[in-house]
């Protein structure tokens, strides 16, 4: 599985081996219900009854017989009962009547039809409705959002607010969702130092391990940060090997530029098996992915930005699908007008950080001037990454450009 370094794959390319490869945490955990916000659906929540469970009413009004209607005028008719939400009226609508109803409450035998209240005339116990309606009108029917049997939410969902509710509405208390992923993440490098530190001379702080603190907790992983390792190859494998003891996925950043690589290579080939990448893709060129143990590795380049795009691009759909989401999120790219030139040779996918916004009413995304990995403000500010595809060359002001917004990445 030791593919050379000089092993170059596309984006599409590596997304596809990356997803072919990794298959979903079999384990699972019952919940009670709002405890299992955010995590996956482990198996179908099948409805055990219609909802609504009977016909009802969606409009205050008039419950009445559509075939005792005048077509052509008013017709008079007399109101026997009312239907509350919650109380139904118990009676049947004859030929000549109707029943006062609200909303929610169960359609009276007989009674097919609703008369919202503001077309009607009433006095008394008379209630007056003009022509014109149509029959079944302002009535919802049993199982019309979902009949008996019918599954209200597939196994693989990520369970949000719309999905409380519809498992609520169905009466259900505990959910069977997926196991939470467990991921590990360190960064390398003799030159990182954690805050809290003094800074010697030569070294930075590290971002990565904030970065990807960030990233996996709204992928709603539980975190297992193994802090910094230097680069010496005891360190490393000692660090690899922890790791991998205890979680589904292991993430680095830094330690696989070609430099460094042959080094963690050696490591990395005894304590599984590890495929060196170069991607074609600027930021965040080299990456290395496989196996240590019974774990995934992620090994993400150094770079603050360079880390961002090959975890959006990359690691995070292959996370997603190790923790059991199904169907993958779309990831629509709009096409829009960029606002500045851009320079760019044929060769690589760049993924640029800008800002889509509104100029004079018009939408349309500026590039940011800095565009260095390192840069990481320029992650901070932006809403989107431009991608320019493979065989993009320069791009000239006005020229529409695909854009990734970062909604549901980050
Ligand atoms: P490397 O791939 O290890 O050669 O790192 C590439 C660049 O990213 C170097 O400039 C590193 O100093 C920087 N870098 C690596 N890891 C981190 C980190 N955890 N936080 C901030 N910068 C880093
Ligand atoms: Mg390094």
């Amino acid at each position: 599985m030791n593919a050379p370094i000089s092993a170059s794959l596309t984006t599409a390319q590596a997304r596809r081996q990356l997803l072919e490869a990794v298959a979903p945490v079999t384990g699972r955990d019952v919940l009670p219900l709002r405890e299992a916000l955010g995590r996956i659906l482990a198996a179908d929540v099948v409805a055990p009854h219609d909802v609504p469970a009977h016909d009802n009413s969606a409009m205050d009004g008039y419950a009445v017989r559509f075939d005792c209607l005048n077509p052509d005028g008013e017709t008079d008719l007399s109101v026997v009962g009312t239907a509350f939400a919650g109380n139904a009226f118990s009676g049947i609508v004859g030929a000549g009547q109707a029943v006062r109803i609200m909303t929610g409450a169960v359609l009276p035998a007989g009674a097919d039809t609703v008369v919202v209240q503001e077309l009607a005339r009433a006095a008394g116990n008379r209630v007056v409705v003009p022509a014109g309606q149509k029959r079944g009108n302002n009535t919802r029917r049993a199982g019309e959002d979902l009949a008996r049997g019918q599954v209200a939410v597939a196994a693989g969902k990520r369970i949000g607010a719309a999905e409380l509710g519809l498992i609520g509405s169905l009466g259900f208390a505990e959910v069977t969702v997926r196991r939470r992923l467990k991921v590990a993440f360190f960064s390398t490098g003799d030159e990182i130092a954690s805050i809290g530190q003094p800074l010697a001379p030569g070294q930075i702080y590290d971002s990565n391990r904030y970065t990807l603190y960030g990233l996996l907790s709204s992928l709603g992983a539980e975190i297992i940060d193994l802090g910094v390792v230097r680069d010496r190859p005891e360190d490393l494998e000692a660090a690899l090997r922890e790791a991998a003891g205890t979680a589904d996925a292991i993430i680095t950043s830094g330690g696989v530029s070609v430099g460094e690589a042959d080094f963690v290579r050696e490591i990395l080939a005894r304590l599984g098996e590890v495929k060196f990448w170069k991607l074609e893709i600027k930021p965040g060129r080299p990456m290395a992915f496989g196996k240590v143990g019974d774990a995934w590795l992620f090994g993400l380049p150094g770079n603050p930005v360079a880390v961002m795009v090959s975890y959006t691009q990359f690691a995070l759909d292959a996370l997603l699908r190790l923790a059991g989401l199904d169907p993958l999120p779309e990831r629509p790219l709009l096409r829009i007008a960029c606002s500045e030139t851009i320079k760019k040779q044929p060769g690589r996918r760049e993924f640029l950080r800008g800002r889509v916004a509104q100029v004079d009413g018009v939408w349309q995304v500026k590039p940011f001037s800095y565009q260095g990995s390192g840069v990481l403000r320029s992650m901070s500010e932006a809403n989107c990454f431009i991608v320019l595809p493979e065989e993009t060359g320069n791009v000239a002001p006005g020229d529409t450009v695909e854009v990734q917004l970062f909604e549901g990445l980050l």
